[in-house]
């Protein structure tokens, strides 16, 4: 199907064709015909489907032909994370880019004044976490009477953060006839009484399951000694396919540690954590979308949302806890268009989550050795600073995590482009076959892949 066949407005068509989209994805296929026809609609998806295309994309396209009707704010997006806004904003802001609409992103963090102002000077579109926005329609600041379209995006994600009370009193606030749109990874109970709570008859759209990995990442796992993780990151990191890593770690403190320790060896790292301001933040994103540096350090709350073209690996240093970790970290990479590596070190501690995580997704992860790099156990001396922070860490971390703290270990090794993988578990699909990697990345931007 093309772009062409959804009754888009032509403006938004040439935005689309400016982005260089070549088709739909099945969740735009399926969830732009039913909001332009008015109805409510739950859309089931993962991060990386094009979920947002998918509830910008009609909404455009409605208030482009109501253009003119007077103003007043007419769409309302509530997402979890400050990050997460701000990427909605870019799309909207790239679709939109062909029509005159204002709009702004309000969200905690960062100082007020600019978004009173921005509120007060008439928005066509406002994206924003609940929690500030709550904070500025008490004093007044928002005046949502001729909305049109409330979006709550990432809605699970938004239940487990607690902000199910601030959602309750901004809706009650909103006019009763409007659209409401619900974007969730899964469909629990909780999801289906948010839907019946803010809802009106609506529409199912569904892609894939959650414990589904992108069918376009390939997925590794490297089991490695606690002590010589870092090492073993240093001596992958070599490899120049490896352009824009995300890393996940556990803690903030091991993200601060590690990209320390990347940086010793002469690679450059951004960390994205929540001890980080706003603005570190929003720098080390567009630090990392830009290519000035080629290496994100991140924990898993700070990663959410993060939608970032072009990723080519995403390593999980510390395997996750949770095998619904694994899946979102994942999704990083692979996105929409794109393929990607997925690789996990895997310590003799993580072997139990690893097989619980094998059991989720269906299938083994295929084991793998980087040639040339000496695995064995010994941990070094550290310097006394990582030795600190090392204890502190030991008593909020169960196990994992820790990165082992060595310092220098892989100077020396030997370079290599050949690795050894060796599948176990139950090998099913595409994605789990053995050889080396490709030797680049396709950027093509068609979804049929
Ligand atoms: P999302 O699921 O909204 O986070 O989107 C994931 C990524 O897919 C974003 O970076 C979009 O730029 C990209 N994308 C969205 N729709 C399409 C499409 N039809 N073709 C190619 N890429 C797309």
């Amino acid at each position: 199907m093309s772009f062409n066949a959804l009754n888009l407005d032509p403006n938004i068509l040439r935005a689309i064709a400016d982005a260089g989209y070549t088709e739909p994805t099945p969740i735009q296929t399926q969830a732009i015909p039913h909001i332009l026809a008015g109805h409510d609609m739950i859309g089931i998806a993962q991060t990386g489907t094009g979920k947002t295309a998918a509830f910008t994309l009609p909404i455009l396209t409605k208030l482009a032909a109501t253009a003119g009707q007077g103003r007043g704010t007419r769409v309302l997006v509530l997402a979890p994370t400050r990050e997460l806004v701000v990427q909605i904003e870019e799309n909207v802001r790239a679709y939109g880019k062909h029509l005159s609409l204002k709009m702004a992103t309000v969200f905690g963090g960062v100082g007020e004044n600019s978004q009173i102002k921005a509120l007060q000077s008439g928005l066509d579109i406002i994206v924003a976490t609940p929690g500030r926005l709550m904070d500025l329609m008490d004093r007044r600041y928002a005046d949502f009477s001729r909305l049109q379209f409330l979006v709550l995006d990432e809605a699970d994600r938004m239940l487990d953060m607690g902000f199910l009370p601030s959602i309750r009193t901004i809706v009650r606030s909103l006019p009763k006839q409007r659209q409401t749109l619900l974007f969730s990874a899964t469909l629990s109970r909780e999801i289906e009484g948010l839907t019946h709570e803010f809802q009106h008859a609506p529409k199912l759209v569904q892609i894939g399951r959650r414990s589904n990995p992108a069918e376009t990442v390939t997925q590794w796992a490297y089991e490695v000694p606690r002590s010589r993780k870092v090492a073993l990151l240093g001596h992958l990191l070599k490899e120049p396919t490896m352009n824009m890593v995300l890393i996940f770690v556990r803690m903030k403190h091991s993200a601060d540690r590690l990209a320390r320790q990347l940086e010793t060896h002469g690679i450059t790292c951004a960390t994205l954590h929540s001890n980080r301001s706003q603005n570190q933040r929003l720098r080390a994103l567009r630090d990392f979308k830009s290519g000035v540096v080629r290496v994100l350090v991140a924990t898993d709350i700070a990663a959410r949302g993060i939608d970032v073209d072009g990723i080519s690996h995403v390593v999980n240093f510390d395997f996750p806890m949770h095998s619904e970790d694994y899946v979102h970290r994942i999704g990083r990479t692979g996105r929409a268009h794109a393929v990607g590596d997925a690789i996990s070190f895997v310590t003799p501690e993580d072997h139990g989550e690893l097989r619980s995580l094998e059991r989720f997704i269906g299938r083994g992860l295929v084991r793998k050795k980087a040639e040339g790099f000496d695995y064995t156990d010994r941990p070094e001396p550290r310097t006394a600073g990582d030795v600190g922070e090392q204890r502190g860490q030991h008593r909020q971390q169960s196990r994992g995590g820790g990165g082992g703290g060595r310092q220098g270990g892989y100077g020396g090794q030997r370079r290599s482009s050949n690795s050894r993988p060796q599948v176990s578990g139950n090998r099913e699909g595409g994605n789990v076959s053995g050889g080396p990697r490709p030797p680049a990345k396709p950027a093509g931007r068609s979804w049929g892949r």
